[in-house]
């Protein structure tokens, strides 16, 4: 009988579990290896367009994910001073008639349940938890992972799923060099009753306004509202899930803006702050048999929402890429790098100039600003903008 093929995956994110899914559905033995001692997520909210809700429900996720998720019926733009308002796109059926899948919201922990509910599922002792990975060695034979507290593991495959700090980008390339986007991310929760009724409307909402931009959509069946504030600032690098901030400074760095915005703001629960840092784009991310996903090869500011789009596309479609080359692993890694660098490379930058557009200085007058929006938002620049993200296909991606 033929040797089953072994993939050591260091990082149980969203990535790392979506790849652990998709491999142990194609019959291969997979091992994850997560420092974290428990499973868990930050609780922020997440959208997921139609483009990683795909590889999700052919991973048989369709009906635990729909239970959690909130499907906001559109999108719209607001003006940051005035609150005018103009429908960015439809979602709902429109997304599912459009593109064959919706677009839905979560809280990000759910999400992060399902997806590890469905790999212990399949191999019930696949996680191994407080596994700090520190390193690997490759031969010609397989690689060996190496754990902080001294055990290794052994494999024929490595894959760092690690995230944007990963350790085993960090021995597969020179150390890392990001740079400070100049935005600091605002974000947290909200109950939803809490919220006067005009919002809690089950839309995502995007203000725009010069130097800043909030976003702010339903989550876990509409009983949370995510809040996501980005604002110009320099003061502040730290790039992490965990810094807590206060609500008068977030309250400071929207002065001027709508009363919706405060609002939101003072019934945020704790409103913490990322420092957005930016980092270009890797021209390879394969190495024989080690190969890195998600966060970890394609970081991304976060103003089109894809960067777990891409790491779901880029586990299922990494899964593809280990079955049809099975007996060439340093191929197969080489042809996952192939069929996903041109498009994860593409929307890094496009979603560098996105936050451009949210935050141009033409949005500080009250006239500038309607037609600025009217002419950045109309509908074929919008369809231009975001139909090649949400058509993408993973079952149909050469590889
Ligand atoms: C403000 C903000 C809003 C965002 N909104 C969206 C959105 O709406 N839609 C969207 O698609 N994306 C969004 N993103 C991006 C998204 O959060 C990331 O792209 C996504 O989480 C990446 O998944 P990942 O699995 O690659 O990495 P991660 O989610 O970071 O997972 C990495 C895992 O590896 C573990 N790990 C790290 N180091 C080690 C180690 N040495 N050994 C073992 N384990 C390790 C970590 O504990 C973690 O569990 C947003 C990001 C930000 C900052």
């Amino acid at each position: 009988m033929r040797k089953r093929i072994k993939v050591l995956i260091a990082g149980a994110g969203l990535g790392g579990l979506t790849a652990a899914l998709a491999l142990l559905k194609r019959g291969c033995d997979v091992q994850v290896f997560e420092q974290a001692p428990e499973l868990r997520e930050v609780g922020a909210g997440l959208q997921l367009s139609a483009n990683g809700l795909r590889p999700l429900y052919q991973l048989g996720l369709e009906e635990a994910l729909r239970a959690l998720a909130s499907e906001p019926s559109g999108k719209e733009i607001r003006l940051w001073n005035t609150g005018q308002t103009w429908k960015l796109f439809d979602l709902g059926a429109t997304s599912v008639a459009q593109y064959g899948y919706p677009y839905l919201m979560f809280h990000r922990p759910d999400l992060h349940k399902v997806l590890a509910d469905a790999v212990r599922a399949l191999r019930p002792e696949a996680i191994t938890l407080g596994a700090q990975c520190t390193g690997f060695e490759q031969d010609e034979e397989g690689v060996t992972l190496k754990l902080a507290d001294g055990r290794l593991a052994r494999g024929d495959l490595l894959i760092g799923a690690d995230g944007v700090h990963s350790q085993i980008r960090g021995q597969l390339l020179a150390a890392d060099q990001p740079t400070f986007s100049g935005c600091l991310a605002w974000r947290g929760v909200i109950p939803m009753d809490r919220l006067p009724q005009r919002l809690q409307r089950p839309v995502g909402t995007n203000w725009v306004g010069p130097g800043a931009h909030v976003i702010h959509y339903p989550l876990h069946g509409g009983a949370l509202m995510n809040f996501v504030g980005i604002v110009e600032r320099g003061d502040w690098q730290v790039e992490s899930w965990t810094q807590k901030g206060t609500h008068e400074e977030c309250h400071a760095d929207f002065k001027g803006w709508h009363d919706d915005v405060h609002e939101l703001i003072s019934n945020v629960d704790v409103p913490y702050k990322w420092a957005l840092m930016a980092r270009e784009p890797l021209q390879q991310w394969s190495f024989g048999r080690v190969t890195l996903l998600g966060d970890s090869c394609h970081p991304t500011l976060p103003f089109l929402a894809q960067g777990a789009a891409m790491a779901i596309e880029d586990g299922y479609i990494l899964a593809r890429c280990i079955e049809k080359y099975e007996s060439d692993p340093a191929l197969a890694l080489k042809q996952f790098e192939v069929a996903r660098i041109e498009r994860t490379t593409k929307i890094v930058q496009r979603s560098t100039e996105n936050g451009k557009r949210f935050h141009n200085p033409a949005l500080a007058s009250a006239d500038g600003a309607a037609a600025y929006v009217e002419r950045e938002w109309a509908e074929p620049k919008v369809r231009e903008r975001y139909d090649w993200l949400f058509r993408y296909n993973v079952d149909e991606v050469p590889v």
